[in-house]
């Protein structure tokens, strides 16, 4: 099997090329837009049919080339069924098979960083890419996009320190200059996840990360969920739609959410509108500064009076109302409204500044 590993200087991503020497079909799996004239050209010099590109999950940090390769090869692209995207030809979930050639990746969930975070295996167990569930002596965050702290301990546990102590650990970044690793090596060197830390120590090390705000998350979250160029459209960057007016996911319910982070760092400028009851707005949990009431009973008709285009961020205790609020508001003709991911208990679970009047 060939492979080659490829770096995206400005995000300190890793692109990773497999293919099939015999038959000449390859995958790329995680691709940069940015970087797909660069793997283009290789696939081209190495003589490759480019068949599947794939990501091992939503990138907050930069935009995938899945859509672009898609439209300029015709290759099929793939993605976690918990991803929360409909935009790649195959949702991937445990046990799939992405097949090249004579060869095939099996796919593995691996959630925690995000809900649809997989890793990627040869089927000969020789590698294995493990996205930013296990990086090299570290780990990807869990504190965004449904991050989890014991969930991706499971999931490193279980789906990758399973695997044969000498399969390669090829990361989706790294920061230090470290190309690969070994399950062997990580088992016994990741001073996060290795195999002395307990689950709560992991919790506990993951929780107290003072972790920046990504800096590509409000353009890169949008636009991956469309595998980073919807369908249709010309595929190079200058033509590509502008980004979408938040970093809006979709719950499982359907609800189009935002993070509290987001809500905090302004909101685009969005309406602030907290549905509660009169009797919550001021108590223990306080509300969102900025924010006005319209508890979820009336807010239909006091939206009546509201700009449709204008956008509209709606808040509650835990995101249920707000969610209900934000899927009646869209029924009636509101085009950018969003419910606040876990609501007022999320907001004041990260410390942010609290409002009582
Ligand atoms: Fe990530």
């Amino acid at each position: 099997m060939l492979m080659r590993q490829l770096f995206d200087p400005e995000t300190s991503t890793y692109t990773y090329l497999l293919a099939d020497e015999s038959t000449r079909e390859a995958v790329l799996i995680d691709p940069v837009l940015e970087q797909v004239d660069r793997d283009l050209q290789v696939l081209r010099e190495l003589d490759l049919t480019l068949r599947w590109a794939v990501d091992t999950h939503v990138h907050a940090d930069h935009v995938t080339g899945l859509g672009t390769l898609r439209e300029r090869t015709g290759c099929k692209t793939a993605l976690s069924e918990r991803a929360g995207t409909g935009c790649p030809d195959v949702l991937v979930k445990q046990g799939d098979r992405i097949p090249f050639g004579r060869h095939a990746l099996e796919v593995r969930e691996t959630p925690g960083h995000t809900n649809g975070c997989v890793t990627y295996i040869t089927d000969d167990r020789a590698m294995a890419f493990t996205g930013d569930a296990l990086l090299i002596r570290g780990c990807g965050r869990t504190d965004f996009q449904q991050g989890d702290a014991r969930t991706l301990y499971r999931s490193v546990r279980e789906q990758v320190f399973s695997l044969p102590d000498a399969t390669l650990v090829y990361p989706g970044h790294d920061y230090k200059g470290r190309t690969v690793s070994t399950v062997a090596e990580e088992k016994r060197w990741n001073p996060r996840l290795g195999v002395e830390r307990t689950a709560e120590e992991f919790v506990d090390i993951m929780a107290k990360l003072q972790l920046a705000y990504p800096k590509k998350i409000d353009i890169a979250l949008p636009a991956n969920l469309q595998c980073g160029v919807p369908r249709g459209v010309p595929a190079t960057p200058e033509a590509r739609e502008p980004a979408p007016w938040a970093p809006v996911e979709v719950s499982s319910g359907g609800v189009p959410e935002v993070t509290p982070e987001w809500v905090a760092a302004g909101a685009a400028g969005a309406r602030l509108v907290d549905v509660r009851e009169p009797s919550e707005f001021n108590a223990e949990l306080g509300h969102v500064p900025g924010s006005e009431l319209a508890p979820l009973a009336a807010v239909v008709d006091v939206a009546a009076r509201w700009d449709r285009e204008a956008p509209v961020v709606l808040v509650c205790r835990s995101g249920g109302r707000s969610g209900k609020a934000a899927l009646a508001l869209a029924e009636r003709g509101f085009r950018k409204v969003v419910s606040m991911r876990g609501g007022m208990l999320a907001w004041n679970a990260q410390r942010l500044p609290v409002a009582r009047d």
